[in-house]
C-alpha cells in the first residue's frame, strides 16, 4: 500500500495531484516569488521521479515538454511519484535570462546552501525539494542563446542505474558525459541520485521536434521504471546512437560565417562546414571538420570572433544506426503518444 508523500512540509495522498508553490527569494519591490511544482503521486508504489525545466532561465522548451506529459490521461494509472517543476530558475525565466539576477548560472552552483547568495539558496531549495525526494531525475535543456542542439541525452553511463534508462528514452543520439562541477546533474549523483540531462533546439524558442522526441523518451523511460505499462501495440523506438565523444570545430578567425550544415548532418574530416568572410568579400576561410560524426551542435548567429565554437561534432561508429534513426524524425507522428492529442507549435 502506497503511503502519504511528504515535501514542503505537506502530505501528499496516494492517487493526489497537487499545485505546490516553494517560496523563493523575492524581488525588490517584496513582490513574492515561488518555484511552482506539480507533484502526482499515484495510488500504488513506485519511483520517484523528477523533471526539471528552464534551469537555464531562457531555455523554454522543457516547460512545453513537461506541460504535454502533465496533460497526459495515462498518468492518473501511474505507480510511484512524478514531481515536474517546469521552471526551476523562476529569477532568470521572468527576465528572459540564462543567468540569476546576481549574474550566476545556477547550474554551476549546485548543491548550493541555505545561507549562500541568492543562487546557491535557490539550488539549495530544488536539492531538498526534489533532488533528494527522488531517485531519477531528467533536467531540459537547450543549447545556449544564439546556438541550436540536436536532440541528445547526456547521461554518465558509468552510472549502473542510468545506462538502461538513457539507452530506454531513445533520443537519436546519445553522449556518454561526465557532469560538470556545480550541475544539477553533479550534486544529485552525489546523493545518490541518477539524473540524465536532455539537450536539444535553442534558448527562448520551441522546437516541435525537439518537444516530440523528449514526450516520446519521458514515456519510454517511465515505461522501463514501470511507472506507466507498456506500450499496447506501438512500434519499437529506434535504438538510440551512441556517440563516443563529442568535439567542437571553432572559428580560426574572426568575421561573418556562413554555415554549410544543418543540425543532424552526417559529416566527414575534411568537410567544409562554413566560410567565414571579411565585410567586403575579399578573403574566404573554409572552416573545415576535423573529424568524422554528425552535427549535434552549431551556432545560428553569423557573426563570429575568432576561437567561438561554431559546429559540435558528435563521433560515433555506429553510423547506418545514425542514419536509420535520422529518418525516424521524419516522421515525427512516430514519436506521439496516441492519447496525445496536441496541434503541433510552428515556428
Ligand atoms: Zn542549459
Amino acid at each position: 500500500m502506497q503511503s502519504a508523500f511528504a515535501i514542503a512540509g505537506q502530505l501528499i495522498q496516494p492517487g493526489e495531484n497537487r499545485l505546490l508553490r516553494l517560496p523563493l527569494p523575492g524581488l525588490h519591490s517584496e513582490t513574492s516569488v515561488h518555484m511552482p511544482v506539480r507533484v502526482i503521486h499515484g495510488r500504488e508504489a513506485g519511483p520517484v521521479l523528477f523533471l526539471s525545466g528552464a534551469v537555464h532561465g531562457d531555455e523554454i522548451n522543457g516547460i512545453e515538454i513537461i506541460r504535454r506529459i502533465l496533460s497526459l490521461p495515462s498518468l492518473k494509472r501511474m505507480k510511484g511519484t512524478l514531481l515536474a517543476v517546469p521552471i526551476v530558475n523562476v529569477l532568470g525565466f521572468d527576465s528572459h535570462s540564462r543567468y540569476l539576477p546576481d549574474r550566476r548560472d545556477l547550474n554551476r552552483c549546485f548543491p548550493g546552501q541555505e545561507e549562500g547568495t541568492l543562487a546557491a539558496r535557490i539550488a539549495n531549495i530544488f536539492m531538498q525539494e526534489i533532488v533528494v525526494r527522488s531517485s531519477i531525475g531528467i533536467d531540459l535543456h537547450t543549447a545556449a542563446i544564439h546556438r541550436d542542439n540536436f536532440p541528445q541525452i547526456r547521461a554518465d553511463l558509468k552510472d549502473p542505474a542510468l545506462y538502461n534508462l538513457a539507452y530506454s528514452f531513445a533520443a537519436p543520439v546519445l553522449l556518454h558525459s561526465a557532469p560538470p562541477v556545480g550541475s544539477l546533474r553533479h550534486a544529485a549523483a552525489h546523493k545518490s541520485v541518477s539524473v540524465m540531462v536532455f539537450e536539444a533546439g535553442e534558448a527562448l524558442r520551441f522546437d516541435e521536434l525537439s518537444i516530440r522526441v523528449a514526450v516520446h523518451g519521458i514515456l519510454n523511460v517511465m515505461r522501463e521504471l514501470n511507472m506507466l505499462p507498456p506500450a499496447k501495440a506501438r512500434k519499437k523506438s529506434r535504438p538510440t546512437v551512441l556517440l563516443r565523444s563529442s568535439h567542437w570545430v571553432r572559428a580560426s578567425k574572426s568575421g561573418i560565417l556562413r554555415a554549410q550544415v544543418k543540425l543532424g548532418d552526417i559529416v566527414n574530416k575534411g568537410e567544409v562546414l562554413g566560410i567565414i568572410s571579411d565585410p567586403t568579400g575579399q578573403s574566404d576561410q573554409m572552416v573545415l571538420a576535423s573529424g568524422d560524426g554528425i552535427i549535434i551542435g552549431r551556432t545560428n548567429i553569423p557573426l563570429i570572433y575568432e576561437g567561438e565554437a561554431l559546429f559540435h561534432i558528435g563521433s560515433s561508429h555506429q553510423r547506418a544506426l545514425l542514419a536509420d534513426h535520422l529518418d525516424t524524425l521524419s516522421h515525427q507522428d512516430e514519436l506521439t503518444p496516441p492519447e496525445l492529442v496536441e496541434e503541433p507549435v510552428i515556428v
